[in-house]
């Protein structure tokens, strides 16, 4: 059995009775990052600021989601992010589209939401079936009201460092890290995966100059022949790989913030839907190692709604940053 100490705050050591080599192991046990926690705190800031504005200019910030098709993954992100809309306090409209409604008509919705003055925020559930493209319809979304920051426009102000709506996850993930206690400023961030919603951008956030950035950031992806190489020095490792076990305890250098992006379905027969999620990383051996961890569920997931909150609420008091 291992002991624990509670050295100082957020930092816990095991302390393992076996000998080894002539000697006690000491293992580290990493502090979860709890990104529920740290969503609930967001979420009433965010609802304290839309009781301000409907007081002030009497405006409720509305958010509508276009949903295609019946995919059940899309339907429930769709249903949390309209209850999370109600709990702040702010209108939200659900327009369901058939699988097979023509993309014209997509964008049309798009276009009608764009002119829809009680509509501060539009989000299309991604991703949309075949034949829709998905480029085309998110390039018609106005900037102004694009909440998920997806549009070239907002992304490459995000790049070039303007005022601009940050993309949900990658800000959400910013702030996890913050929770944690580490100063980004100056250290080694590894970012597994490039894509463009989630790993690029999470590595441009990182690369800022300006405060809550300012990391020297690696991008890693499946062209990198030995991703371990770079994580093994890394202070903080991002990893959004969508596959299980992609970043393991051994690939970590010991006290690194670790954030998983993941969410992967994983079939577990012992389970009532078949299947637990699991995220990209192997928490159990990179507990060992880390100091911190975001758990899956419980870690990024929650954050990412919580900016697309965070996101309509400025839109609705006519900002457009973040
Ligand atoms: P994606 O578009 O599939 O991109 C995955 C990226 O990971 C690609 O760039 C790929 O490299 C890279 N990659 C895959 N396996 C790798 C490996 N073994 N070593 C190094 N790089 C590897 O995925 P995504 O949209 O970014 O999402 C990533 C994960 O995050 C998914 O599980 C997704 O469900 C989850 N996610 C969660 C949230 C949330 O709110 N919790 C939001 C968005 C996404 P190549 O480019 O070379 O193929």
């Amino acid at each position: 059995m291992c002991a624990t100490i509670k050295l100082k705050k957020n930092y816990f050591v095991l302390i393992a009775p076996a000998v080894r080599n002539h000697g006690i192991i000491w293992c580290m046990k990493a502090t979860i990052i709890d990104g529920k926690k740290l969503a609930a705190d967001t979420r009433a800031a965010i609802a304290r600021g839309v009781v301000a504005l409907k007081k002030e200019k009497d405006i409720t910030p509305g958010l509508a989601v276009i949903l295609v098709g019946d995919n059940p993954a899309s339907i429930s992100y769709v249903t949390a992010k309209e209850k999370a809309c109600a709990e702040a306090g702010m209108y939200s409209r659900e327009i369901r589209l058939s699988a097979d409604t023509p993309e014209g008509e997509v964008i049309e919705t798009v276009l009608r939401l764009n002119a829809d003055p009680s509509i501060h925020g539009i989000l299309v559930q991604l991703p949309l079936p075949k034949g829709i493209s998905e480029k085309k319809v998110i390039d018609a979304i106005a900037p102004e009201k694009d909440v998920d920051g997806f549009t070239p426009v907002n992304a490459g102000k995000m790049l070039i460092g303007e005022e601009c709506f940050l993309p949900c996850t990658p800000h959400g993930i910013i702030k996890l890290i913050e929770f944690s206690g580490m100063d980004i400023s100056g250290k080694h961030a590894v970012v597994i995966g490039r894509s463009n919603i989630v790993g690029k951008p999470v590595a441009a956030l990182l690369s800022r100059k300006g405060p809550h950035a300012n990391a020297t950031v690696t991008l890693c992806h499946t062209g990198t022949p030995d991703v371990a190489a770079y994580t093994k020095t890394a202070d903080i490792v991002v990893v959004a790989a969508g596959r299980p076990n992609t970043l393991t305890g051994d690939m970590l250098k010991p006290g690194a913030v670790v954030i998983d992006v993941g969410v992967n379905r994983v079939p577990d027969a012992t389970r009532p839907k078949g299947f637990r999620l699991s995220g990209d990383a192997d928490f159990d051996s990179c507990a060992e190692v880390a100091s911190a961890i975001t758990p899956v569920p419980g870690g990024v997931g929650p954050m990412t709604i919580t900016m697309l909150l965070w996101n309509t609420l400025q839109a609705a008091g006519g900002r457009t940053c973040a």
